[in-house]
């Protein structure tokens, strides 16, 4: 359900992309979940259908789609499994994105046009054990030896660092105490072949499980200077710019998530029949399912708004941050009526609901938590204020 209207085209990829959820998702989602499986060759049939360049220009081999158009293929995709969904989230709005802005056209052909073609799978590393909201504490450290740079540290918390070919890696390359904090910080495009680099240590998750989240080792790894993304110093400004759009990937995750949610409550609430009738018929039934349905419109609803205002070049850090606190928000809310809804069968592994449950939560702490979603929406408040 939404009100958004769409055209022929974009009808067209929200069909695209269910199609490819129903045929090579969700038969094999509930299997990958439990083995943690990530499965590579989704990575080649996304790349065919497009999906890994939806919104990269068509002179760097992308579809060139809008926003909103991105936002739709990420939602059908995350009803079927959010793993997938985050891997195409990250992939699309972080380190393309931030190639396309920031990159040279030497970086752009070498990099970015195999992403888009869906050879090369994207990350980024911003997070560190140390460093996570307060993600310009981190520690990271390049020093620049003759035409290289010599990269020190860990990465942690990497969506997809395991499997990626390009990783943007945010890493301080001024230490001196004048410029500690956020300034100082610079962008690199890192590939697994650079000596030195190594992926460590694998998380065993909550949710998510069959999209890997790894730790990566710089053990003094040596970077070439043409791999500094844009300029020196100006990483962090990058990340947190990236970000913005990030989060709207992340909304259009957690509402599938949430869709989900409604689609199996909605048919189990049919199915199950207790004191003679079917549970839909109890209005304590019915009102769970009507207050998930209006909380998913009013998300769906604010984020296509977003999306459209960032298509027309306006800011949106503010609506941004309010899409992805609302949409996560709902996401958690409603994986926890399903399983209500479904009682003792929403607790166990037989049942969808269980895992859209264990996937939601995730959405209300990565790429910014709640928490920091409501600090930045206040600062846009405050700064609108003076
Ligand atoms: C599955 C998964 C995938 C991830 N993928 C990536 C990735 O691809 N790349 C990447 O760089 N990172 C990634 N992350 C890291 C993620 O973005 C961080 O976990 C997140 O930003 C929170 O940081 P933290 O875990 O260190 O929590 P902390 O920052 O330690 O926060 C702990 C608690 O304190 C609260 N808190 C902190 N500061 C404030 C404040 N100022 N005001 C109010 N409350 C505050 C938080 O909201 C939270 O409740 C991933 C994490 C997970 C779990």
């Amino acid at each position: 359900m939404t009100l958004t209207h769409l055209s022929e085209e974009q009808r067209e990829i929200v069909s695209l992309a269910r199609n490819f959820a129903r045929d090579e998702v969700t038969p094999f989602a509930a299997q990958w979940d439990r083995d943690s499986h990530f499965e590579p060759s989704l990575v080649k049939k996304l790349g065919d259908l497009g999906f890994l360049g939806l919104m990269i220009p068509e002179e760097f081999d992308g579809m060139g789609l809008d926003t909103l158009t991105y936002l739709l293929a990420l939602e059908e995709i995350a009803r079927a499994d959010a793993s997938v969904a985050v891997m195409l989230s990250v992939h699309n709005s972080l380190p393309t994105q931030m190639l396309l802005r920031w990159g040279n056209e030497a970086q752009k052909e070498r990099f970015l046009k195999p992403m888009a073609r869906g050879e090369l799978l994207g990350a980024f590393a911003l997070s560190e054990a140390e460093s996570g909201s307060d993600a310009s504490s981190l520690r990271c450290q390049a020093v620049r030896d003759g035409d290289d740079w010599i990269i020190s540290g860990t990465k942690t918390w990497v969506t997809s660092g395991s499997h990626a070919g390009v990783i943007i890696a945010m890493v301080r390359t001024d230490a001196s105490d004048a410029r500690r904090g956020s300034k100082g910080i610079s962008a690199f495009i890192i590939t697994p072949d650079l000596p030195g680099f190594s992926v460590s240590k694998k998380e065993d998750k909550m949710g998510l499980r069959a999209s890997p989240t790894v730790q990566l080792v710089f053990d003094h790894c040596r970077v070439p200077a043409d791999r500094l993304l844009g300029d020196e110093g100006q990483g962090f400004i990058y990340a947190m710019q990236s970000l913005d759009n990030g989060r709207l990937g992340i909304a259009a995750q957690a509402l599938g998530i949430a869709q989900a949610a409604l689609d199996a409550s909605l048919a189990y609430a049919a199915e199950r029949r207790q004191f003679g009738t079917a549970i839909r018929d109890f209005q304590a039934i019915q009102f769970k399912l009507a207050d998930m349905a209006s909380r998913i419109t009013a998300s769906r609803a604010l984020l296509h708004a977003t999306a459209a205002a960032k298509d027309r070049g306006e800011p949106t850090t503010a609506f941004g941050a309010m899409s992805k606190l609302m949409a996560s928000e709902t996401a958690m809310w409603a994986a926890t009526e399903a399983v209500q809804i479904f009682g003792g069968y929403g607790y166990v592994k037989d049942y969808p609901v269980e895992k859209l449950f264990r996937d939601a939560k995730i959405t209300e702490i990565y790429e910014g938590t709640s928490e920091i979603q409501r600090v930045v929406i206040a600062r846009q408040l405050y700064a609108q204020q003076d």
